[in-house]
């Protein structure tokens, strides 16, 4: 019997009615770009994440740019991002013409190492970017806290952490603007593009808006340079359809989690460390192990699918070959890179396959 990694139809199966009849009431509308169904959603996001305002947008890349000119980084201004993270958290800063300060991650969280933020900062400095990671909240206080005392914005890269929270918020409001993704593989997925950027600062929010709509507030009217990257009527149909059932879904992943944690118990095989004072919601579950591919041929073998997030690390790609930094520059995202392994997760995961899955992880790595 196959595992996949992630049955990523099961979330529509689940909730085919509604989300067929919100689909079909934004083709009855005849309201196809922005309008009551964006705002629904975008409404709904914010409350669900404690945040003031949401502003839906086209992608999550997108998001994250829109998200820095908002803050007005331009070029030659450094922004500190995470080493270990996707692409898109770097490709946004370069779309800025900003400078990547990349910071090295706590190996067991995976997240950025709030201890060698400080180092990285210089005069120069405008944006933190902490990633959570794999749906684990980043140490959020020690990043806010050497912000307040640099006069440096956060922006929280929370693509992967839908419903996480810190120190019991939710995760939205927290620092100054939030970029999510809806990616359909996220834990709250579209059926296609479509993300959120959340924040409590209302002028923030405002350029956003702005930005991710040609820079107009008002029809024909232009203010600044923007771009069109709109979140879908229909996307946010379903997305309002959907975040009913995250809370459900992520209780779900946490089983999942748990059983995983309690049975995983191979010598060399390193399970991911949750922070104090981060409630994660489980987006992947990424254990670590010298036999990393070894493991993941026998996996394949018994037809469990796992993937490896990520197998490269932005600075190592070709995209960034004009960084210079050559392998060994950021030895703890290389090493990451390296040993981690995803193993399947998701709501519709039943339990006793997350059990096969470990005892199989175990015999592995034995
Ligand atoms: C998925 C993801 C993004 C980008 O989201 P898209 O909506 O696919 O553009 C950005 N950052 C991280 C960490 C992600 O996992």
């Amino acid at each position: 019997m196959q595992i996949p990694f992630l049955d990523i139809k099961a979330a529509y199966d689940e909730l085919k009615e509604p989300i067929d009849e919100a689909v079909a009431r934004v083709c009855t509308s005849g309201w196809y770009i922005g309008g009551g169904e964006v705002e629904t959603f975008e409404k709904a996001f914010a409350a669900y994440t404690q945040a003031r305002r949401c502003v839906g947008v086209g992608n999550g890349l997108d998001a994250l740019h829109l998200a820095l000119l908002a803050m007005d980084v331009g070029p030659g201004d450094e922004v500190i991002v995470p080493s270990n993270t996707f692409i898109a958290t770097w490709l946004a800063v370069s779309q800025c013409g900003g400078i990547i300060v990349p910071v090295e991650p706590w190996p067991d969280t995976s997240n950025i190492n709030s201890d060698k933020i400080e180092a990285a900062i210089t005069a120069r400095t405008k944006v933190i970017i902490p990633t959570h990671l794999y749906g684990q909240p980043a140490e959020l206080d020690g990043v806010l806290d050497i912000a307040r005392r640099h006069g440096l914005r956060v922006l929280e890269d929370a693509a992967q952490a839908q419903g996480a929270r810190w120190q019991g918020r939710r995760i939205g409001g927290h620092s100054d603007a939030v970029a999510w993704s809806f990616y359909p593989g996220k834990n709250l997925g579209a059926l296609g593009d479509g993300v959120a950027v959340t924040t409590d600062d209302p002028v923030l929010a405002d350029r956003i808006a702005t930005l991710r709509n040609y820079g107009s507030s008002h029809k024909y009217v232009h203010e600044l340079k923007g771009f069109n990257t709109r979140l879908d009527p229909i996307q946010a149909a379903t997305l309002a359809v959907k975040l009913t059932r995250l809370d459900e879904w992520n209780t779900r992943r946490r089983v999942i989690a748990a059983i995983y944690d309690e049975r995983i118990d191979a010598p060399g095989v390193f399970k991911p460390e949750v922070a104090v004072g981060a409630e994660p919601v489980w987006h992947l579950y990424v254990i670590r192990s010298e036999k990393r591919d070894s493991i993941a041929a026998s996996l394949e073998q018994e037809g469990i699918g796992s993937l490896i997030h990520y197998p490269t690390p932005p600075h190592l790609q070709g995209a960034y070959r004009d960084l210079g930094m050559a392998e060994g520059s950021l030895p703890v995202a290389e090493e990451l890179a390296r040993t981690v392994l995803s193993l399947p997760i998701g709501p519709h995961l039943d339990p006793t396959d997350a059990e096969r899955v470990a005892a199989a992880v175990n015999r592995a790595a034995a």
